[in-house]
């Protein structure tokens, strides 16, 4: 129970990656804020499987795309909790075409979640974090991130995007003990993934040299690393949870 007393704030915890995070959080002893956009059961029932465990937990509706929305949840958190220790910028869409294809809204709203998203939330918890001089922020990049993807320029640019703008973060706060570090996934399975079609799935377990897709505790598992007091020395990193894809 190395987080017992901390309180955590996850942004799309309702399923996969987020919700295996949250779920992490609370075995490990943290009281979890489980954030969704529109599923309502499936956040309410994450929160009770960490109540299950001992925690304090509780869901927030909020359109990470909103930064309003965004402030009020962290004001939500730290008025019921009086801190925010962990936030993990989760939350995250995909609206994959080829290139020539995008919309520009389809641009947008990609960008507008997955990046945006992740700055309104960050910047909400930079004051809390500044304040009581701790802080564990950990950001859900991607290995199309780091090496594109065809058919993803729009989650590619967000998830890129992403990395620089933590490591600024990271040099904005590292003298407050503060550490943003990313998580980059390769093929994880959830319902992101299982969107795609037979004939993905089949190219993209022959681009991971383990074979198979993982799973969202093996995210999680990262996540946490990153999320413990003890990993205080490190940030601005980013740690790939891939089967070796971007080996
Ligand atoms: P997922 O199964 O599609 O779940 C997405 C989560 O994000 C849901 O909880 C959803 O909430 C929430 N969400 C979406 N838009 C939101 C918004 N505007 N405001 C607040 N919450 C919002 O996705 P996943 O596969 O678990 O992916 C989690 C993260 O890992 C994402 O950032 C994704 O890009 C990244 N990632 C995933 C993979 C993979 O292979 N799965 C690989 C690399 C990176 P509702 O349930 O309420 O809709």
């Amino acid at each position: 129970m190395t987080m017992t007393g901390k309180t955590a704030l996850v942004t799309g915890g309702s399923r996969g990656i987020g919700k295996a995070i949250c779920l992490e959080l609370a075995r490990r002893g943290a009281n979890v804020v489980v954030n969704y956009a529109g599923n309502a059961d499936g956040a309410e029932a994450v929160a009770a499987a960490c109540r299950a465990m001992g925690v304090q937990s509780m869901t927030v509706q909020a359109n990470v795309a909103d930064s309003a929305a965004c402030s009020d949840m962290v004001k939500q958190v730290v008025a019921q909790f009086e801190r925010l220790d962990i936030l993990v910028c989760n939350a995250g869409i995909t609206r994959d075409n080829l290139a020539l294809m995008i919309k520009d809204e389809d641009f947008d709203a990609v960008l507008d979640t997955n990046l945006k998203g992740a700055f309104y939330c960050m910047k909400a918890a930079y004051r809390p974090m500044m304040k009581q001089k701790y802080g564990r922020i950990v950001a859900l990049s991607s290995v199309v991130g780091l090496r594109g993807n065809a058919g993803q320029a729009n989650y590619a640019a967000s998830k890129a995007g992403l990395i620089g703008m933590s490591k600024s973060f990271a040099k904005e706060l590292a003298g407050r003990n503060v550490t943003i570090n990313l998580v980059a996934p390769g093929f994880i399975e959830t319902d992101m993934t299982d969107a795609l079609p037979e004939s993905a799935h089949a190219a993209l377990n022959a681009s991971v040299p383990m074979g198979h897709p993982g799973t969202p505790v093996d995210v999680a598992n990262a996540v946490c690393f990153f999320a413990e007091a003890s990993s205080g020395y490190i940030t601005g990193q980013v740690l790939c949870v891939d089967g070796g894809m971007a080996v």
